[in-house]
């Protein structure tokens, strides 16, 4: 792709859109960027940009400043039903993503990951376990690192490892993994989607490029992943926590196994019980990555290695600490429904449950059965507190709290050894906090406290 002369609008600056511009330019484009943002807000970034000759449009969106390009970037956060957009679309200008971008520059392989949850795990994971096999490897994508930022150092006998959210694959046009992973496919983030199908829809391009000589590994326990399977021309890799599986990855006698034909003779990777991650879901997202790994030819011992020397994410089922006897778990980000429930089924009972902040439409019956046989009182906060209590009343105690601060210590006042403080919000953070990692940081804080450690000698 000859950048060199052309006119190229990258619309959106954060992380991605601010990489993505300088990389532009780098390779001789005219940019500019067009943010909604007033120009007080981006002030941290302008002088990056100035510098180098790309032009700012700050404070909303100009059609003629769309309309004068070759090329637009979006940003993953930039809805592409903003009216600007779709009038440039309507004009036939090519609108990519800035992984559509990074993809058509990155040397060597690239495995992708894609899933509702459990994304960031996963790829971390991956990229654990190709380094313990001495790949040269990289990670990047929606888990901090802008995917344009690995194109540099990205050489042919490489691999990149990349997270992929649903917002990144909606502008891919020729992105093309060499092995896609579909974790599962559960309800988020509809109210950009719109829909159910636009959502799926979004997934599948992880694989919509691939042929037969790439591979696609779903999970065999989702149904919506598993779906995907007759769309696909991909050779077809499978992994399941509940059955055997002819070609990929499962679980058989308290042990991983790795099938890489129909007819060859499973291959024993690592015991279950040497995960040192709690839950469930995470052993779906070992065997995901198990699969993807051994397709990537990594050896067995490098990758047992790896996954047991792996450590939860932060704020992802995190563990904080014990204080008087009770067990303090970090799970900020579960930001919906579907991992909340996957943080309550990690433990078998006496759980006292944080949950709530900005509702994202979801239907939080769904968890009464779970809260009914595990929990032995909810905390609510935020402002979704009040249709969490609707959904919710009767299933256990709930304890309408508002603040987080208010929630611990009410759960703290009534944990008794033995239990388990949770925080699992099943919604975004975005009413009380900046992100989810500022309110798991805030909670982890309130633990430490209690503890009456300063966080800094904590560790
Ligand atoms: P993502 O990057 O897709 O958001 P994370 O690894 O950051 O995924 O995990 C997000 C949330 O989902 C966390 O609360 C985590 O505990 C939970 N989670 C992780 N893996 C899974 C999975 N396979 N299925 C359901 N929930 C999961």
């Amino acid at each position: 792709m000859e950048l060199k002369g052309k006119k190229v609008l990258v619309v959106g600056l954060g992380k991605s859109g601010l990489a993505a511009a300088l990389f532009l330019r780098r390779k001789g484009a005219q940019v500019t960027v067009s943010d909604v943002r007033s120009a007080a807000a981006l002030a941290h970034d302008l002088p990056a940009l100035l510098d180098q000759g790309i032009m700012v449009e700050a404070g909303g969106h100009g059609l003629l400043t769309f309309r004068r390009q070759d090329l637009i970037v979006v940003s993953p956060g930039v809805p592409l039903d903003t009216p600007e957009l779709v009038q440039v679309r309507n004009f036939g200008l090519p609108v990519i993503g800035e992984l559509e971008l990074a993809a058509r520059f990155l040397a060597g392989k690239t495995l992708a990951i894609t899933g509702s949850n459990g994304k960031t795990t996963t790829t971390s994971l991956c990229g654990e376990i190709l380094a313990a096999a001495h790949f040269r490897v990289h990670v990047g994508g929606n888990i901090g690192v802008p995917v344009i930022a690995l194109v540099d150092d990205s050489r042919e006998d490489g691999w990149s490892v990349l997270e992929v959210s649903s917002f990144q694959l909606e502008t891919t046009y020729q992105f093309r993994p060499d092995i896609a992973v579909i974790l599962n496919i559960t309800p988020d983030h509809l109210d950009r989607h719109g829909s159910m199908e636009n959502y799926i829809a979004a997934k599948e391009r992880i694989f919509a490029n691939q042929g037969p000589e790439d591979a696609l590994v779903l999970n065999a326990d989702d149904d919506a992943a598993s779906r995907a399977a007759a769309r696909t021309k991909s050779r077809l890799f499978w992994f399941s926590r509940t059955r055997i599986i002819r070609q990929g990855a499962f679980i058989y006698d308290g042990a991983i196994y790795f099938r890489a034909t129909e007819q060859s003779a499973p291959e024993f990777i690592l015991k279950v019980e040497s995960i040192p991650l709690k839950g469930q879901h995470n052993i779906e997202n070992v065997l995901a990555a198990v699969c993807a790994a051994r397709l990537a030819d990594v050896a067995s011992d490098a990758i047992r290695r790896a996954v047991e020397a792996f450590r939860a994410v932060e704020h992802r089922l995190e563990f904080v600490a014990t204080v008087n006897g009770v067990d303090y778990y970090n799970d900020s980000k579960a930001t919906n429904v579907d991992a909340a429930m996957k943080a309550i089924a990690a433990f078998p009972s006496g759980i006292h449950l944080i949950l709530g902040g900005k509702d994202k439409n979801s239907d939080y019956r769904l968890m009464r059965p779970l809260i009914q046989e595990r929990v032995t009182a909810i905390y609510t906060i935020g402002a979704a507190s009040e249709k969490i209590i609707t959904h919710l009343e009767g299933s256990a105690p709930i304890v309408n709290s508002g603040t987080l601060d208010v929630a611990v210590t009410k759960a703290a006042d009534a944990a008794q050894p033995g239990e388990i403080i949770l925080l699992a919000p099943a919604c975004s953070s975005f009413d009380q906090f900046q992100n989810y990692e500022q309110r798991g940081q805030v909670f982890k804080d309130l633990v430490f406290a209690r503890r009456g450690i300063p966080e800094w000698q904590s560790a």
